[in-house]
């Protein structure tokens, strides 16, 4: 059988980072195992369909490099499906299961269905559901009914006793007890609308789904799609549902713990690499040791014998680790071309685009160690397109030492940059060492605040090559400022 995997989310916000590893773990299967990868949009619950979520999901998988085999193409013959537009189909296999007495119209009002949630749990109990009451109705007054116009939903006649099978590649034979199973859930609804209960059973059959990874979320409505598979006669594709992720105090990822969206990430300056390798990692292994992997080697490599049970734990560092190793490795040119943007982002590259470009490119070196996120770029390097703000002394007085004493040690500093062009990076740390015990100084009393006047920022490239990067005569301004700060204060 050939591996056909899909992604099949539904746009009701951004892409959510356990959503792109559902997207990741198909893609990698289908590449590893020479099979199909394709996208469904499951937007048949209409009251929360989002336009801008449809966005970001061909964003995100643009954005990860995910390519689909099935379209988007001219004609719109093949893939990417789209729910919505398939709604015919849905409602002809909603009819057949009613033709065939494995689903019937119910005439429940909204308001009948909260009156018995309300009796449900008058006496404190939980509520079990829709009571199955229209379930019995003689057919043809149902038929005669609907002709008339009546309002009605379809819902699929589940299984009262006994218990359903789902097999779980990952998690074995799961078998549920089918009084726990939601009793008869809708799957046309009455704005003639399919359910997604419904809409994926039938997909995933014309579709030739092979194999359904999805979020461990969904394995409670497994059994349900077990059945409606076996009401229509088909054969149901191998499931596996992926372990869930969790922040680090152990309750489900979510915006309290940081960032969860690919756009949020994307955003906050991380590289595709980075996410790819990291997201993967979240309750899939190789061999519990290698830890870095490119998406050209998770393209061969990708095994479901290798995923987790466990519940992942998203590590909010390990990510930045991650990002940091891959903007290391990122070849110059590419690197540089990442972050224009990030500096005109941030307002620093006003004026002569290829100056700054330029300036960047040089300075790249001696800054690149500093990187984790793309969007550090503007702090660490700023400095050399704008001058930091020097009007301020906590800006200037690093925490440990005092203004007046920074005061003159910045005074003294102004003479040390003679000569500073004609020696090298080594020599002059030299230089500055010697200063700094001549003046009775540890050398960071001397450097910190003549780090902080220059580049704004504790995070700053190299002090020596930053110095000469930026050039004397702006080094002597920034330096003349900061005094001034600092002799207006103590006076
Ligand atoms: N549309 C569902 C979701 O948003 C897909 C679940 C599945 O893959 O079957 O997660």
């Amino acid at each position: 059988m050939k591996t056909r995997v899909r992604y099949a989310p539904s746009p009701t916000g951004l892409q959510h980072i356990g959503g792109v590893r559902t997207a990741l773990f198909n893609y990698f299967f289908a590449k590893a195992s020479g099979g199909e990868f394709f996208l469904r949009i499951e937007d048949t619950d209409q009251s929360r369909y989002d336009d801008r979520a449809v966005e970001d999901i061909y964003e995100t998988l643009a954005w990860l490099g995910i390519e689909l085999d099935e379209g988007p193409r001219e004609g719109g013959e093949f893939g990417p499906y789209v729910q919505s537009q398939r709604v015919e189909l849905y409602k002809t296999h909603s009819q057949k299961l009613v033709n065939d007495d494995k689903a019937y119209a119910c005439f429940c009002s909204s308001e009948d269905l909260e009156r018995m949630r309300e009796q449900q749990t008058a006496d404190g109990g939980a509520s079990t559901g829709y009571d199955r009451r229209c379930r019995d109705l003689d057919p043809n007054v149902a038929a005669g009914r609907i002709a008339s116009g009546e309002k009605h939903v379809i819902r699929f006649k589940g299984a009262l006793l006994g218990e359903t099978m789902v097999n779980d590649i990952l998690l074995g034979e799961v078998a549920w007890p089918n009084k726990n199973i939601n009793p008869d859930p809708v799957i046309l609804k009455s704005d003639g609308f399919p359910t997604y209960h419904l809409a994926h059973v039938v997909d995933d059959h014309f579709m030739q789904t092979s194999h359904v990874l999805r979020g461990q979320e969904w394995l409670p409505s497994a059994p349900l799609h077990v059945q409606i598979f076996e009401a229509f006669a088909w054969q149901a594709p191998i499931y596996c549902h992926l372990s869930m992720i969790m922040g680090s105090d152990g309750h489900k990822l979510s915006k309290r713990h940081g960032s969860t969206s690919a756009q949020d990430f994307r955003l906050a300056g991380y590289l595709p690499e980075a996410i790819i390798n990291y997201i993967t990692l979240l309750g899939w292994s190789f061999d519990g040791e290698r830890e870095l992997f490119e998406k050209q080697d998770l393209e061969k490599l990708f095994t479901l014998e290798k995923l987790s049970k466990s519940p992942a734990s998203f590590d909010y560092q390990k990510l930045d680790w991650f990002n940091a190793h891959y903007l290391r490795s990122l070849d110059h040119e590419r690197l540089c071309h990442l972050i224009v943007p990030e500096m005109q982002k941030a307002g620093l590259f006003a004026g002569n685009l290829t100056e700054h470009a330029i300036l960047l490119s040089q300075a790249l070196p001696i800054a690149r160690d500093r990187l984790h996120k793309l969007s550090d770029a503007p702090i660490v390097l700023g400095f050399l397109f704008a001058e930091p703000d020097l009007s301020k002394p906590e800006l200037i007085v690093p925490k440990k030492q005092n203004t007046a004493d920074v005061c003159a040690i910045l005074e003294k500093a102004q003479t040390a940059f003679v000569g500073f062009l004609d020696r090298s990076d080594e020599q002059n740390e030299a230089h500055f060492h010697q200063l700094a015990q001549d003046w009775g100084l540890k050398l960071g009393q001397l450097l910190m605040p003549l780090r902080l006047v220059l580049t704004g920022t504790s995070a700053s490239p190299p002090l020596m090559p930053s110095i000469r990067l930026l050039g004397l005569e702006k080094t002597t301004r920034r330096l003349a400022k900061a005094i001034q700060t600092l002799k207006d204060l103590v006076k």
